[in-house]
């Protein structure tokens, strides 16, 4: 570990992300590369963490190492910092570990003063550029560093333009230009009760702190609780010779993507604007030109870029989003990082690079984030209506999504807590926005291109959006949104397009996702490395065509209750709960025999042979009848309207509140459910069992191969199971015999009650396979109630770190991941090749897959939609544990500079 706090670019590498965040690290290689990068050196993560732990205070030796540096950045660039005859003027970035877009700060033409930006005026020849760049400053100066918001310089700019009649700084004359930067300079004197610093030494370090700040303001941390980012990272800072893209018609700025973000098409896609500065792009301020702009005015310099951004990405290995500056004629890349992407470019991409020779399939595996999976299953449009589109924006994000339309992001937020779907419009949106953004379904702006923040913000979060759909009208204080003859309301529904780009009036219809071409290929190469199997849970037999569309290898959990609830057969279970003698009872049941029997008919078919894991009935029986309340409501109104001598109807509400009364339980999840309904309430397992079989004997009637798989719920004790095996054991041989088949079977347990595990030797004496129930291990293990405890303190855990994740999410290794750990210990020192998996909610979790994968499981089972998901989280457990290397950037640096 280094003391060293501040590195210049030339002595760092792109290894050293860690100390020099993303940007630094990036910067540093570039330098290297020998890539036209602006000189720079970058202050350390570390010191950022040290400022934090010194409660704000940057000591003094850290300033002595920014001062050899500065010093050391005058000698390259011949300039000299605070020198009004030869000024050097510098950008100050944040740059993170891990990527924040838009989320922390910047501030641009550090280093002028009245003198230096008087030196400027006359190095350039040019007044009025160097007042538009001195009011830059002291708008971002003062609200970075001093905190006053931007609203309230935008507004004097704004008075400023309305009384000249013109619309942004770049056309202000030089008189007006000195008369905004005396109000500037009044409007913080007033606010902040001082003035802003003339001092650049003074100014710089006051912005490293800024910065260094800049990493735990609200937006920073709600993006890092969203996307994961740990907490204490801290940030760099990065502080680089100013290059100006405003400079004259030469200059300009963009940003570009080396392959398509949004589809990853091989092609360039990007953005300039001519005569304009840092953010303007990145911001959605100004809507750029594409780049064939750049490539029509200044051809040469289009190549230069073009050649960079191909090296860069070659070099990377993975799709670049370059920001770069023009300068009189002359290109500087600014910053290169790997692209934000949706999932099918990420994936396209990864399947090009491996194709190409670029990287392995072991790399273009790990490189995708199973979590973006679920963009790729993105719904989309089921018959495209070209009468019921209303305007075409920029197709920023994939996905198409219907909600009523609201206007700002508290509305958003507040919407969406009550359970509405909403679609955020906005002109153009800024960091501030977040909260709205990640509340609403949909996301519709005004200005901006496809990196502006709004498109960038949404893609990582898979959230469909449109951008730049200037011909929109939006009158944000009448809460207006005119489109042509159109004009939507708050509230109104709307629906977007974000894979076209398209605005539709009302609700439309959508279709399921499809899989990709590249994502089949993924999958299959996830299928050849990983040795998990991935089954799905199911609940409806109509549920088997998704999990074999999705590719699970069996059905690893059929809960057998949910084949109860639809409202033809409610009543059928109600009537064999509430059955007065047992006659009533098997009546009943014999109405439900054949429908359990046909479901499982229809399972074993549509599986053709591949496990079906099915359990038998788990939920308390009151699950399946009314609640108290209801049935009082209900007695007391047909109280009211019974005639004397005709009270059946009131005798039947009264027979099932008692029955209501009898089953009520003070935690029924702890209570009559599982195993324990199964050996107290035999009835009801019977005729699943002989459903299962009947169904079996059916189907290989048929020629369908079939090996059913009894599970039996909630076993705590050896004797639970042997009791349920002997039934399973004497109801299949029955049936098997009347139909005169053989059938195979096996019989097993879920593993989710502690006790279970820990004499898991005893219990496997009697079970074929183990299946982790982890919802309710984590729910017993824990003592957390998997009911209420999300409701009620875990968000609270999650942000005071008493626990790291919710662990009905992300699997407790320490606690429930021991207690697995040891019933398969335990179990199979019982019986070697004993057979087990996971199906709780787990199972549709990267790290949990991963732990599964460790301790040496042979499945997962989860919802049929995560299949891929877990398809690709199993083949990256497997590649992780192979340890193959997996080098952060593809190939060599071939510099050809
Ligand atoms: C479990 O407990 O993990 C499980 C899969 O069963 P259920 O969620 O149905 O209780
Ligand atoms: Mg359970």
């Amino acid at each position: 570990m280094t003391d060293q706090r501040v590195f210049m670019f030339s002595e760092g590498n792109a290894s050293m992300r860690e100390l020099l965040g993303g940007k630094g690290a990036d910067l540093a290689e570039m330098t290297r590369a020998g890539l036209p990068v602006p000189y720079g050196f970058t202050i350390t993560t570390a010191s950022c963490r040290d400022y934090y732990t010194h409660l704000g205070h940057i000591p003094l030796s850290l300033i002595e190492e920014i001062e050899a540096a500065l010093a050391n950045l005058e000698q390259k660039t011949g300039k000299i910092f605070g020198d009004p005859a030869n000024p050097l003027f510098v950008a100050v970035r944040s740059g993170a570990v891990t990527s924040m877009p838009g989320m922390m700060d910047t501030i641009l033409n550090l280093g002028m003063n009245d003198e230096t930006s008087e030196g400027l005026a006359t190095i350039t020849g040019n007044r009025k550029y160097a007042l538009e760049c001195y009011a830059r400053f002291i708008q971002m100066y003062g609200h970075v560093v001093m905190g006053i918001e931007n609203n309230a310089f935008s507004k004097l700019l704004r008075q400023l333009n309305t009384a000249q009649g013109t619309e942004h700084i770049g056309q202000l004359e030089q008189t007006e230009l000195v008369e905004l930067i005396d109000k500037y300079k009044s409007l913080i004197h007033q606010r902040a009760k001082k003035p802003i610093p003339q001092n650049v030494r003074e100014q710089l370090i006051d912005a490293v702190r800024a910065i260094f700040r800049s990493w735990s303001n609200p937006r920073a941390k709600v993006y890092r609780k969203v996307h994961k980012i740990p907490e204490d990272q801290g940030t760099a800072v990065s502080i680089q010779e100013m290059v100006f893209g405003n400079l004259d018609e030469y200059s300009g700025t963009g940003v570009l993507f080396t392959r398509n973000p949004s589809t990853g098409v091989h092609e360039i896609l990007g953005e300039y604007l001519p005569s304009a500065q840092g953010e303007e792009v990145v911001m959605g301020i100004r809507t750029p030109f594409g780049i064939s702009y750049l490539a029509q005015t200044m051809p040469a310099v289009y190549e230069e870029l073009h050649e960079a951004a191909s090296r860069l990405e070659a070099w990377y290995g993975d799709i670049q989003d370059i920001e770069f500056t023009i300068e009189q004629g002359k290109l500087y890349i600014l910053q290169t990082r790997g692209a934000r992407r949706t999932a099918q470019a990420a994936m396209k991409a990864a399947v090009d690079y491996a194709k190409e020779g670029i990287i392995t399939k072991e790399e273009a595996l790990l490189r995708i984030e199973p979590e973006h999976l679920n963009q790729l299953l993105h719904q989309s449009i089921e018959a495209q209506d070209a009468d019921k589109v209303v305007a075409t924006g920029l197709p920023a994000s994939p996905g198409a999504v219907s909600g009523a339309l609201v206007f700002d992001s508290e509305t958003a937020e507040a919407w969406t807590s009550v359970g509405k779907r909403v679609i955020l419009v906005r002109r153009e949106t800024t960091p501030q926005d977040i909260h709205g953004v990640i509340a609403a379904e949909g996301l519709l702006t005004l200005r901006g291109g496809m990196t502006s923040h709004a498109a960038v913000v949404a893609r990582g979060m898979g959230t469909p959006c449109v951008c730049g759909c200037e011909e929109m009208e939006l009158r944000e204080d009448a809460k207006e949104l005119i489109c042509g003859e159109y004009t939507f309301r708050e509230g109104d529904l709307i629906s977007l397009d974000g894979a076209t780009g398209q605005v539709y009036a009302g609700e439309i219809k959508l279709k399921d996702p499809e899989i990709s071409e590249e994502l089949s290929l993924v999958l299959s190469w996830a299928d050849e490395i990983k040795q998990m199997k991935v089954y799905a849970n199911i609940d409806q037999p109509g549920d088997v065509k998704y999990a074999r569309k999705w590719g699970a290898e069996g059905i690893g959990l059929c809960r057998t209750e949910h084949m109860f609830l639809s409202p033809s057969r409610l009543p059928l279970i109600q009537r064999v709960i509430v059955a007065g003698n047992a006659q009533e009872r098997q009546e009943a049941l014999y109405r439900l025999l054949p429908i359990q029997q046909s479901d499982f008919e229809q399972i074993f078919t549509e599986m053709d042979g591949l496990p079906v894991t099915i359990r038998l009935l788990d939920p308390p029986l009151h699950e399946f009848l009314p609640k108290l309340e209801v049935l009082e409501g209900r007695k007391e109104h047909l109280r009211m309207i019974t005639m004397d001598g005709d009270t059946d109807e009131l005798d039947k509400v009264e027979r099932v509140i008692s029955k209501v009364q009898e089953l009520r339980e003070t935690n029924p999840m702890l209570g009559w459910r599982g195993a324990r309904l199964g050996i107290v309430f035999p009835e009801i397992y019977d005729m699943q069992i002989e459903a299962i079989f009947r169904a079996a004997a059916n189907c290989i009637d048929r020629g369908i191969s079939v090996v059913p798989e009894i599970m039996i719920p909630l076993v705590g004790h050896a004797n639970e199971l042997s009791t349920l095996r002997r039934l399973v054991d004497e109801v299949a041989e029955q049936v098997l015999r009347e139909n005169l088949r053989h059938c195979p079977y096996r019989v097993g347990t879920m593993i989710e009650v502690p006790r279970a595990a820990l004499t898991a030797a005893e219990i496997a004496k009697h079970a074929d396979f183990f299946s982790f129930g982890t919802n309710d291990l984590t729910q017993m293990t824990l003592g957390y109630s998997r009911d209420d405890a999300e409701r009620r303190f875990l968000s609270q855990y999650m942000e005071q770190k008493i626990v790291e994740a919710n662990p009905f999410e992300v699997l407790d290794e320490e606690g429930v991941g021991e207690l697995m750990k040891l019933a398969l210990t335990r179990g199979r020192s019982w019986k070697p090749q004993l057979v087990a998996g996971l199906c709780g909610e787990h199972g549709g979790d990267r790290e949990s897959i991963r732990f599964c994968h460790q301790i040496g499981l042979d499945y997962v089972s989860c919802s049929p939609y995560r299949v891929p998901f877990a398809r690709i989280a199993a083949a990256q457990a497997q590649i992780r544990e192979r340890n193959v290397s997996v080098p952060q950037f593809g190939s060599e640096v071939t510099s050809t500079a």
